[in-house]
């Protein structure tokens, strides 16, 4: 609680520190007035399109990236699927409408609707091949 500085200290402090801000925004005020004295200058002299040409500039190259930031987040949070693989139910991450192979299993799969389906078309059975020894049989019917 103690912390504070006494009463008569603090004023004293605060004021200090406002004449130690004060040339800073002096000079802070002069560019600006020098800014607005070029602005005005310009204008005079028939260059207000030159003006509002680089006021147009800056606010694009500030307004666009943003918008573009905040689009491209729309957009992931619409289209950034996150799912399990149908065959091995491997944690997957995948953008709508793409195609992609499990990091896991290697299964071709594609992004539908929110949910991870197998390229494979419908009703498609998976079959592992199996080797099969052949052997001879004799048979003797009558
Ligand atoms: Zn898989």
């Amino acid at each position: 609680m103690n912390s504070l500085p006494p009463r008569g200290d603090s004023t004293s402090y605060s004021s200090t520190r406002i004449f130690s801000v004060l040339p800073l925004l002096g000079a802070g005020l002069r560019k600006l007035l020098w800014i607005g004295l070029f602005v005005w200058l310009l204008g005079s002299l028939g260059l207000g399109w030159l003006v509002k040409g680089v006021v147009v500039v800056i606010v694009m190259l500030i307004a666009v990236p943003i918008a573009g930031i905040l689009i491209g987040q729309w957009w992931l949070k619409k289209n950034l699927v996150l799912g399990s693989c149908p065959v091995c139910s491997n944690e997957l991450t995948g953008l709508n409408g793409s195609q992609m192979a499990c990091s896991n299993c290697g299964e071709a799969l594609r992004v539908e609707n929110g949910q991870f389906r197998r390229l494979a078309t419908d009703g498609a059975i998976d079959v592992t091949a199996v080797d099969v020894e052949v052997q001879s049989v004799d048979v003797t019917v009558d």
